[in-house]
C-alpha cells in the first residue's frame, strides 16, 4: 500500500466509523430538494456523518412545499423520501434558525467540519423597467408563495376582480404553473392543497383572459411538453396564438434539428393554435393567449386607480444570432399596448447572499468549483473556502427540475469525500451540541422534526374535514404554536 493511499484510508476510515469518537459534524443549510438529496447522500456515503439541516421556516422541504403548485401532487412525494432522511439516527432538522440574523456564516463554520449552503433562490430577476414599482405587479415567486400558503405571504392580496386580463411575462414552466391556476376550474383546485385564502380568492377572481408573453419564438419557449400538454388540456379554455408567429426561419429549423424537446414544443402550439375553436358567449369560457416576440417596456399607470397598473407597454421584437445557433431576441422599435390589471413577472428566481459569502451579484450564484466556493481567483486560479460547499440554485442559477439536485448532491459528496480523503478536516468541532448551545443563549424557538410532524398531523386533519390532503397553517404564529403544541 503506497503512503498517499494509506494516509487517505486511515483519514476515511476515522470520519467513516460509526464508533469514531470524532464524528463528521455537517451542517445543511437550506431544507428543500438540494438539502435532503446532499444529506441523503451524505449519511449514505459516510457512517460517520452527523447532519443538522437548519431552515429559516418551521417546515421543512423548501421548494416541494412552497414552490410545487397545488395541483401537482405527485411531484410532492419526494417528501416521503426526505422525511426518512430527517428521521435517520444521525441527522436532524431544525427549523425557525435564520442563518444571517439567528447565527452567522462564521459560527456555523466553527462549529461544523462541512457546511453546505443550499438555501435555494429566495428573491426574483428585475425587468428595470418604468412602471415596475406599481401596485398589481407581482414576481410569480410572490403569487405562488401566496397560493402555496407561504407564512411570508399569506397576506398578499393580489388584486384577481378589477379587470378580466392577466398578463404573465416569461414563458417558462413558472410561467405555465401561474397560468394554470389563474384558469384551471375552481373545483379542481378545491381538492388540492392549494391555501385556503388563494381558493377563496381564485373563486372571486374575475380573470377569464392570461396572456402569456415570450420576447423570443415558439421554437424557444422554456416549456416543457408534459406541462404545455396540461395546460392546453385544461377544460372549457382556447388557445390563441397568431398564426404569423408560428413561421419559422431557417435557424429556427436548425435549432429544432438539434433539439427534440423544442421540436416538440414547437409542435404542440402549432397544433393547439390550428385547433382553436371561436369564443362562444359562456362566461366561464377562458383563454389562454400565446404571445411571441414581444419583450417588456415599460408598465402603464391606471387613471383612475393612481399608483396601479393598467397594462403593460410591449416592444415588438425580431431574434438574432448570437453563436452558437442561439438566438437573442432585439427590439424593433415598434410598441403596443396590451391592457391588464394583473402583471405576473416570471422571469426567473433570483438568490440571496448573506453577511460573510462570496457571492456573484451578476449572476446571482454563489461561485464555486463544482460545488467547492471560491474566496478569490488569482491570475485565474480559484482559491476555495475550507469545508464550505454550495449545492442547488444557489450553485448553478435558478433551473432545472427538483430531480436535477440529485446530480448537485452527487457531486457535492463527491467533493467533501475528496476533502475527507485528502485530510481536510482534521480539527475537533462540537457540532449539533454546539449549536444548540448557541440557540439557547440567543433564545431562538428551533422547530425540530417532531415539531413538524405535529403541524402536519393538524394540517392534515384540517385537510380531512374539507376533502383536502392538507389545510395549510400559513401564519408564523399558527405554524409555531402548532409546532409547540403538546
Ligand atoms: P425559466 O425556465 O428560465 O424561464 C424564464 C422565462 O423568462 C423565459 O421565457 C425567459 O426568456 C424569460 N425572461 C427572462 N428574462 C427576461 C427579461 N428580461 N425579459 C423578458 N423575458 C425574460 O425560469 P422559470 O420558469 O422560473 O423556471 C425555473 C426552473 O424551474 C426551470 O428549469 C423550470 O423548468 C423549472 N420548473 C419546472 C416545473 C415543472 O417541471 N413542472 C415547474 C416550475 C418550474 P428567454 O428564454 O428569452 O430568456
Amino acid at each position: 500500500m503506497s503512503r498517499r493511499y494509506l494516509a487517505r484510508y486511515l483519514v476515511s476510515r476515522y470520519f467513516s466509523s460509526s464508533v469514531s469518537s470524532r464524528p463528521l459534524h455537517v451542517c445543511i443549510v437550506g431544507s428543500g430538494p438540494a438539502g435532503f438529496y446532499t444529506a441523503d447522500k451524505l449519511l449514505k456515503a459516510h457512517e460517520g456523518a452527523r447532519v443538522d439541516i437548519i431552515d429559516r421556516l418551521p417546515t421543512p422541504f423548501g421548494l416541494v412545499r412552497s414552490g410545487v403548485a397545488p395541483d401537482h401532487p405527485e411531484t410532492k412525494i419526494a417528501i416521503n423520501q426526505f422525511s426518512r432522511v430527517a428521521q435517520h439516527e444521525r441527522c436532524s432538522f431544525y427549523g425557525n434558525v435564520k442563518l444571517g440574523s439567528d447565527l452567522l456564516l462564521s459560527e456555523l463554520r466553527d462549529l461544523y467540519h462541512v457546511v453546505v449552503l443550499a438555501y435555494g433562490a429566495e428573491s426574483d430577476k428585475d425587468l428595470g423597467i418604468p412602471g415596475e414599482s406599481l401596485s398589481g405587479i407581482y414576481s410569480a415567486r410572490e403569487f405562488v408563495w401566496w397560493y402555496n400558503g407561504h407564512p411570508d405571504y399569506s397576506s398578499l392580496k393580489p388584486d384577481l376582480k378589477s379587470s378580466d386580463t392577466a398578463v404573465i411575462l416569461g414563458q417558462g414552466n413558472v410561467a405555465l404553473d401561474v397560468a394554470r391556476i389563474l384558469l384551471r376550474p375552481r373545483t379542481e383546485l378545491a381538492s388540492t392543497d392549494i391555501a385556503r385564502h388563494a381558493l377563496s380568492a381564485l373563486e372571486e377572481s374575475s380573470i377569464r383572459k392570461v396572456f402569456l408573453v415570450g420576447r423570443r419564438g415558439p421554437v424557444q419557449a422554456a416549456l416543457t411538453a408534459k406541462e404545455l400538454r396540461e395546460v392546453l388540456g385544461i377544460k372549457n379554455m382556447h388557445i390563441r396564438i397568431k398564426e404569423t408567429d408560428l413561421t419559422v426561419t431557417p435557424a429556427d429549423e436548425e435549432e429544432m434539428k438539434n433539439s427534440r424537446i423544442r421540436k416538440r414544443i414547437y409542435e404542440l402550439l402549432s397544433k393547439a393554435a390550428a385547433a382553436a375553436g371561436t369564443s362562444e358567449s359562456d362566461p366561464d369560457q377562458r383563454e389562454l393567449h400565446f404571445v411571441f416576440f414581444r419583450q417588456p417596456d415599460r408598465f402603464l399607470e391606471s387613471n383612475e386607480r393612481k399608483g396601479h397598473v393598467s397594462g403593460v407597454n410591449l416592444e415588438k421584437t425580431i431574434l438574432e444570432s448570437a453563436g452558437s445557433g442561439k438566438q437573442l431576441a432585439v427590439g424593433t422599435g415598434e410598441f403596443e399596448d396590451l391592457n391588464c390589471s394583473l402583471v405576473l413577472k416570471a422571469i426567473g428566481y433570483k438568490s440571496v447572499p448573506i453577511n460573510g459569502l462570496p457571492f456573484d451579484h451578476k449572476k446571482g450564484v454563489v461561485p464555486n468549483v463544482r460545488g467547492r466556493v471560491v474566496s478569490q481567483t488569482v491570475e485565474g486560479l480559484s482559491q476555495t473556502e475550507r469545508g464550505l460547499y454550495v449545492c442547488g440554485w444557489l450553485k448553478r442559477g435558478p433551473v432545472g427540475i427538483i430531480a436535477t439536485n440529485l446530480y448537485c448532491a452527487e457531486e457535492m459528496v463527491g467533493r467533501i469525500s475528496e476533502d475527507i480523503e485528502e485530510g481536510v478536516f482534521t480539527s475537533s468541532k462540537e457540532g449539533s451540541k454546539g449549536l444548540m448551545q448557541l440557540l439557547e443563549k440567543r433564545e431562538v424557538k428551533k422547530v425540530d422534526f417532531s415539531g413538524w410532524e405535529k403541524i402536519d398531523a393538524k394540517e392534515k386533519q384540517m385537510g380531512s374535514e374539507k376533502n383536502k390532503p392538507r389545510e395549510k397553517l400559513v401564519t408564523w404564529e399558527d405554524l409555531l404554536a402548532a409546532a409547540a403544541a403538546n
